[in-house]
C-alpha cells in the first residue's frame, strides 16, 4: 500500500486536537481561507463535485462545501476521519468521508469529479506520482487538480524545517521529512505524466513577525499547483 504507517501515526496522535486553532494544526486554520480562495477563483466551487484527498480533520473539506460544493474526504487516518464526522455534525456542514486509499478510490470512482484537492499530503507518501495518478483518474475531463506541497532545496530545509518545527514552533518537530520535499519540476513531471495539464504555481510565505501567511510568486518554500485534466 501506498502509505507510511508512521506517518498516519503522526497525524493520528494529534487527531483530537485537530479544530483547536491555537494546536500543532493552527498552520493549516491559517492557510485555509487564502487556498480556498485561491481554487474557487479556478473553479467556482457553488454545485461542484468535489475530492479532497488526504482530508485529514476535514478543515478545507468543509470549507468547500460551506461554499456549496458537494464534497467527499478520504484519508488513511482513521482517527482524523472520526474527528472530522463529529466536526461535520457539529457544524451541519455535510461531508462524505471515506477511509480509503486514493488509488482505490479512483478504481471505484473514476472520471466524478470536478474538482480534485490534495493539500500538504504528498509529502507524507511513499510514492507521491502514484497519488498524482489517482487523482488524474478521479477528475472529469475538463476537470481541475490541486495540489500543495513543500519544495526542496537549502531554503526549503532552513524555513520548513528548522524554522517551523525548531525556531519558530509552528509545528511539532519532525512534522516533515525533508527528503520526501518535492520540487515543482518534479511534481509537473508527475502531473503531465498523469495526463494533466500544470495551469500555473503560487507559492505560500510566511511573515514571523506579523504571523501572517500570504499567497506570492516565491515558490521556494511553500506552493501550491493547478492542473487540469484535457477536455
Ligand atoms: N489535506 C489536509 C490535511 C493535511 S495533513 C489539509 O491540508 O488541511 C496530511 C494528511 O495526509 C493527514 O490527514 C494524513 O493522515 C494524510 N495521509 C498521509 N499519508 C496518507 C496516505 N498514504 N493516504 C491518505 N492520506 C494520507
Amino acid at each position: 500500500m501506498n502509505a507510511d504507517p508512521l506517518e498516519l501515526q503522526k497525524f493520528s496522535e494529534l487527531a483530537h486536537r485537530w479544530w483547536d486553532p491555537t494546536s500543532e494544526f493552527r498552520p493549516l486554520h491559517e492557510i485555509n481561507p487564502l487556498r480556498l480562495e485561491w481554487i474557487n477563483a479556478r473553479a467556482p466551487l457553488a454545485g461542484k463535485n468535489v475530492i479532497d484527498i488526504g482530508c485529514g480533520g476535514g478543515i478545507l473539506s468543509e470549507s468547500m462545501a460551506r461554499r456549496g460544493a458537494t464534497v467527499t474526504g478520504i484519508d488513511l487516518g482513521e482517527k482524523a476521519l472520526k474527528v472530522a464526522d463529529l466536526h461535520s455534525l457539529e457544524s451541519g456542514v455535510q461531508v462524505r468521508y471515506k477511509l480509503i486509499a486514493a488509488e482505490e478510490m479512483a478504481a471505484q470512482e473514476p472520471d466524478q469529479y470536478d474538482v480534485v484537492t490534495c493539500m500538504e499530503m504528498l509529502e507524507h507518501v511513499p510514492d507521491p506520482a502514484a497519488i498524482v495518478r489517482a487523482c488524474a483518474a478521479l477528475v472529469k475531463p475538463g476537470g481541475h487538480v490541486f495540489f500543495s506541497t513543500l519544495n526542496r532545496n537549502p531554503k526549503a530545509y532552513l524555513f520548513a524545517v528548522i524554522g517551523a518545527e525548531y525556531v519558530l514552533r509552528l509545528l511539532p518537530k519532525g512534522t516533515h521529512d525533508y527528503d520526501k520535499f518535492i520540487t515543482p519540476s518534479e511534481l509537473s513531471q508527475f502531473i503531465r505524466s498523469a495526463g494533466l495539464e500544470v495551469q500555473g504555481f503560487k507559492g505560500m510565505g510566511y511573515n514571523p513577525l506579523t504571523k501572517i501567511y500570504s499567497l506570492n510568486d516565491d515558490t521556494s518554500v511553500n506552493y501550491l499547483v493547478a492542473a487540469r485534466r484535457p477536455l
